[in-house]
């Protein structure tokens, strides 16, 4: 077990899972930026003092990973000694005091890093796509695999925290940006599934207040295209491998407005939105 201290920058919608009861990818970075996985962890099942937030520091006893996920950033914390440290870094001076850490390791492009996933297994990253092109929403299934349902209820009859909390919701969508980076390389057409937790948030809360399905898609699709795509906005993607299959996935969005010198007006004014 060694010490980490991270600063959480992602996580990802928990998805039911038949070896680890209920997933939810954590990352973040180190204090000189490097990328750190916690996984897996339950964090719907943690104690409401454990369970952070965004761009908050915490400390946690972890060890590297045997077997199976051989990813390079990938650590099993120890969920019991998992502290959280201060308050959530702001938004103040156009993200700047995160941006010293989140963006410490910047990728150049998707292209660096399927070099880096194949020399070292590097399976995290932050990019700044050089345009983005679109979000594009397709009809999934509104519900979840059944054998991942019937082993999440199976274990929750014998696990006393969890037994009545019901599974996480399914979005019956997939979103995918679509984006170009900045590299000769570049085939110019990347498409990314997103799995950025608050994306799933923000539709629950669409359906919730009233709106038809469709609807809360195409809301979803205004925040995270329009809103925080933004030519206001320095938009990065976080970027992360799917342990199947290797395939990359977002799995957040860094979205600090271009212009730090005028932004702070703007920063007053609006949700920051993590
Ligand atoms: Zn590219």
């Amino acid at each position: 077990m060694q010490k980490l201290k991270v600063l959480i920058t992602v996580k990802t919608y928990p998805i039911p899972s038949a070896k680890y009861d209920e997933l939810v990818c954590t990352a973040g970075v180190t204090e000189s930026g490097d990328f750190i996985r916690l996984y897996p962890i339950r964090f719907r099942d943690l104690p409401y003092s454990q369970q952070y937030k965004k761009y908050q520091w915490v400390e946690v006893l972890a060890e590297k990973h045997t077997g199976r996920d051989v990813r390079k950033e990938s650590f099993r914390p120890n969920e019991d000694s998992l502290k959280i440290l201060g308050e959530p870094i702001g938004t103040q001076r156009g993200w700047a005091e995160r941006a010293k850490y989140t963006l410490a390791k910047r990728a150049k492009s998707m292209e660096e890093l399927y070099d880096q996933q194949k020399a070292d297994r590097t399976s995290l990253g932050v990019i700044r796509p050089k345009r983005f092109l679109d979000i594009d929403i397709s009809a999934d299934d509104s519900e979840w695999k059944p054998q991942f349902l019937v082993a999440l209820r199976q274990q929750r009859l014998w696990d006393d925290r969890t037994a009545t909390q019901e599974p996480p919701r399914k979005v019956p969508w997939k979103f995918h940006y679509s984006f170009t980076c900045d590299d000769p390389r570049c085939n110019g057409n990347h498409r990314m599934m997103i799995e950025d937790w608050e994306l799933g948030a923000l539709y629950w809360r669409c359906i919730d207040n009233g709106d038809s399905p469709e609807n809360a898609a195409l809301k979803v699709k205004k925040k995270f295209f329009h809103e925080m795509c933004a030519d206001t906005r320095d938009t990065h993607l976080f970027v992360g491998t799917v342990l199947e299959h290797g395939t990359w996935v977002v799995i957040g969005v860094f979205w600090p407005p271009k212009d730090h010198s005028s932004a702070t007006g703007a920063t007053l004014f609006n949700s920051p939105g993590s």
